[in-house]
């Protein structure tokens, strides 16, 4: 295998730059036409003031159209996404967004309803959020669902909210969230957020949580068990029975982070496993679009016991099948986004269940589990596998046969791309050193799983024979290595014009 023969990265790399938009500003060029004025004009200031007109932009590039079309379109063609091949970044379940999606969420009644509708004229947009959470009623195996939360992440703030909320009606005072240590990094931020101490669990040799220290952290000050499940080592907690044992007898409830639902749809229900609350992320289960921090649903299904405190307002059917939106909440912990949540991604992630229907699900959960587990064993003898056992929807190498070249799992990564590939996880989870977590999904073909066990292989030769060219990588791309400390140290995120530098 060359590396540049699928490699969409290197071509874009051999595009001729025409250079920044600012270097082809010229004065006086315009962008833009408008018809002659048939209106008197007015002097903005005077009708106005000052304060509320904007003079000229220091800096600001004079282009034309077609200037400002090929900028766009060239910086697109630096980047990389789903649409041009495997994404295998482990527990982001990045898949393909089927396009059927955009075309439902585009019908002008979804697209064009104004949030301050009344009830009346929403009726279609109430129906669709109402289905879609008994759809995920069914999945989860648990009473109720709340699609208000815009993220994961917040998903998490909303349950622990609820919880937190649910032992202060009780007057029980809780202050500790117990948490594996091979947990996302969002769950300690969570507890922390809502002013509870997050406690490490330690996990045992499989991978799995450690019950003894489980039960001897399990108390009366337990508000939370934060339990990923499948856990992002891919594997299952096989002794989730056990484990929810220990936190209800202890008082405390489970919050289980339901990131990699896609290993266990229409297989697993968190509900008959113990959860209490559950969060799914949208973006990565049902393929809403993924990253670039845009609109996202992170819906929360929750037991009957936390239904009282709920984000208001909650979609209900009324006894002549009329929906409505109940604001009359009195124990809710209020509102977690504005209006209802990100409607337009709720009526994508219900075209998918649709278009999927109950066996099309499980044979998700049956195609990724099957993908990783192919590319397990592809790659087992030449990378380490710290848990050599079937896996679920993810596998977790680490780099320790290449550090004995010098070789770190940040080079094989950068390498990676000159292959054409997005690079997996890194470093994560914490719990293996130089982790590398590959999560293909189901929407990639046995092709590109070959193609990509092939190139990680022949990477796995490079730092046996010549680690220098895997060290210095990537050589292909439109940039080289970039410095990271520096991103993360000082980040340019909005421009500044020139002058003001
Ligand atoms: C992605 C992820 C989250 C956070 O979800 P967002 O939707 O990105 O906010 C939490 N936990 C795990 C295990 C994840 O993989």
């Amino acid at each position: 295998m060359t590396e540049t023969k699928t490699n969409p990265m290197a071509r874009q790399g051999q595009l001729k730059d025409e250079g920044l938009i600012f270097e082809r500003s010229s004065d006086g060029r315009v962008g833009y036409s408008l018809p002659v004025l048939d209106v008197p004009e007015v002097d903005p200031v005077s009708a106005w003031g000052a304060d509320a007109v904007r003079g000229d932009i220091a800096g600001f590039p004079e282009v034309s159209e077609v200037d400002v079309v090929r900028h766009f379109t060239r910086i697109s063609q630096h980047n990389y996404g789903i649409d041009l091949g495997l994404h295998p970044l482990g527990s982001c379940t990045m898949k393909y967004n089927p396009k059927l999606h955009e075309v439902v969420a585009r019908l002008r009644g979804f697209a064009g309803a104004h949030p301050f509708l009344p009830d009346e004229q929403s009726q279609g947009a109430l129906e669709l959020m109402w289905n879609l959470e008994r759809e995920l009623v069914e999945i989860t195996g648990m009473p109720h669902v709340s699609l208000q939360p815009a993220a994961g992440a917040q998903g998490e703030l909303t349950g622990i909210m609820m919880i937190a909320a649910y032992h202060r009606s009780r007057g029980d005072n809780r202050t500790k969230v117990l948490i594996p240590d091979s947990a996302h990094g969002t769950n300690p931020a969570t507890a922390a957020f809502c002013g509870l101490e997050p406690v490490e669990v330690p996990s045992n040799e499989q991978g799995t949580i450690d019950i003894e220290a489980l039960r001897a952290a399990a108390g009366p000050d337990t508000a939370a068990l934060m339990l990923t499940n499948p856990n992002t080592l891919g594997l299952f907690e096989e002794r989730i029975d056990e484990i929810a044992s220990i936190i209800h007898d202890a008082g405390g409830l489970i919050y289980c982070d339901g990131a990699n639902l896609n290993a266990i749809l229409g297989k697993a229900r968190p509900g008959d496993f113990g959860a209490d609350v559950f969060h799914i992320n949208m973006h990565k289960t049902f393929t809403t679009p993924h990253g670039g921090g845009g609109p996202g649903c992170g819906p929360v299904a929750l037991a009957e016991h936390l239904e009282p405190f709920r984000p208001r307002p909650v979609v209900v059917r009324d006894a002549d099948g009329t929906f409505r939106l109940d604001h009359d909440r009195p124990q809710s912990i209020g509102k977690v986004h504005g209006f209802y949540g990100n409607f337009a991604m709720m009526v994508r992630g219900y075209a998918y269940i649709r278009a999927h229907g109950a066996l099309g699900l499980r044979q998700i959960a049956e195609d990724a589990v099957l993908a990783a587990n192919y590319l397990k064993e592809r790659l087992k003898n030449d990378y380490e596998l710290p848990q050599d056992r079937t896996c679920m929807h993810e596998v977790v190498f680490s780099d320790k046969k290449q550090k004995a070249h010098g070789v770190t799992a940040m080079d094989i990564c950068k390498r990676l791309m000159d292959f054409g590939f997005h690079p997996p996880t890194v470093y994560f989870p914490l719990v293996v050193p130089g982790a590398l977590m590959i999560e293909p999904t189901e929407t990639v073909s046995r092709q590109e799983l070959d193609e990509f066990a092939d190139a990680l292989l022949a990477i796995a030769r490079e730092c046996e024979q010549d680690p220098e060219v895997v060290t210095s990588a990537p050589h292909t791309t439109y940039h080289r290595r970039l410095d990271e400390t520096r991103a993360a140290r000082s980040p340019v995120l909005r421009w500044v014009p020139p002058s003001a530098d």
